[in-house]
């Protein structure tokens, strides 16, 4: 049987590859800092507190995980564990930096240091990238020039997980992951506060939505589908850094109003703008170009905006979702 660790396992993506893995015939672990009530709740609800082996790991203190990984032989591991919020990471730049490149490093030497073969994905961002044009789409080859601390971090997380690959011939693969959503997802990341915010005004709970910079323009896609690649990139003859995204990109106002009109409202009559809520520095516009991973593995996104939209107005509205506790 396989063994796979996924490091930080209440993430929304761990909670879906752990699934996924499950239902390949899998034995997961997962670490998190501690259970919240909510992720404990949400796990449970997903069968996956019962399914899954879950340890309480500090995975910023390498003795914690060179312990973890002394206990079981892992043939796959997933770091997915981060502060992952870009805006968190302007006011928390320590933590940021602590949960992203400590813990990548805490990782890589437990491994190096029990000589480990088990082969190892990296949560990468493609705000490392920064700002293009639509006629520059990123790809592999695309340069990094992250412009938030968060990026920063996972920039050079991205360049320790290279360097130990081409240094100790470790299978290690980097997902540069753009945005994706479900409705997993913690209620301060965009894609929930609009789907609540909608819910609440269609609701007759409150009257508008206040949103920063709604010019802002990225590629969004489907979490599930992009568990689905990240399997993928662990599952090849070699390595691969590749990009993982839809190849289209639409404006945060598109976003909204895909979703608002998912509740027959009209976005306008209920938008506040408040500039307080824009980033310090933020990136304009993002584009993809995912040609790698279409080309080694076959993978390509099939849910973009419109039917993002359309599946967490579904998710929300189910009586099920609608008793998530809050973060
Ligand atoms: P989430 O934000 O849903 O979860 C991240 C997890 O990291 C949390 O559940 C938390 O688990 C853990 N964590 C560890 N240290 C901290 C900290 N200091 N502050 C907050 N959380 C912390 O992650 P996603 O599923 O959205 O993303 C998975 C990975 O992919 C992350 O590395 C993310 O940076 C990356 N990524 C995600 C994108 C997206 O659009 N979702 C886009 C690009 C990259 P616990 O509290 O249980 O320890």
């Amino acid at each position: 049987m396989k063994n796979a660790l996924i490091l930080g396992i209440t993430s929304q993506d761990g909670m879906l590859l752990a699934q996924k893995l499950l239902s390949s015939g899998y034995h997961v672990t997962g670490t998190t800092r501690q259970l919240t009530p909510r992720s404990r709740w949400i796990l449970s609800q997903l069968g996956l507190l019962s399914s899954v082996t879950i340890h309480n790991v500090d995975l910023t203190n390498p003795a914690d995980v060179k312990s973890l990984l002394e206990q079981t032989q892992f043939t796959e591991i997933y770091n997915l564990s981060a502060q992952s919020s870009v805006s968190r990471s302007f006011n928390e730049p320590y933590q940021t930096f602590d949960s992203i490149t400590t813990s990548a490093a805490c990782l890589l030497q437990a491994v190096h240091e029990l000589c480990l073969d088990s082969r190892i994905f990296n949560a990468c961002s493609s705000d490392c990238f920064g700002s293009t044009t639509i006629d520059h789409p990123f790809n592999e080859q695309s340069p990094f020039k992250p412009l938030s601390p968060y990026a920063i971090a996972k920039y050079s997380a991205f360049l320790l997980f290279k360097n130990f690959r081409e240094t100790h011939n470790l299978y290690i693969s980097n997902g540069i992951l753009f945005n994706h959503e479900s409705p997993l997802r913690p209620s301060c990341f965009v894609s929930q506060k609009l789907v609540h915010s909608a819910h609440s005004i269609y609701s007759g709970k409150q009257d508008y939505v206040t949103l920063g910079n709604l010019s802002v323009i990225r590629d969004w896609g489907w979490a599930s589908e992009y568990v689905e690649a990240i399997h993928l990139l662990l599952c090849g003859s070699t390595p691969l850094d590749a990009v993982i995204a839809t190849g289209r990109s639409y404006s945060l106002y598109d976003f909204a109003q895909a979703i608002f009109s998912e509740f027959s409202l009209n976005l306008d009559s209920h938008l506040q703008i408040n500039p307080a809520l824009t980033r310090p520095i933020d990136l304009h516009q993002s584009y993809s170009c995912p040609r790698l991973i279409q080309e080694v593995y076959g993978w390509s996104a099939t849910v973009f905006v419109p039917g993002i939209a359309k599946r967490l107005v579904k998710h929300c509205l189910d009586p099920f979702l609608l008793s998530y506790p809050h973060d």
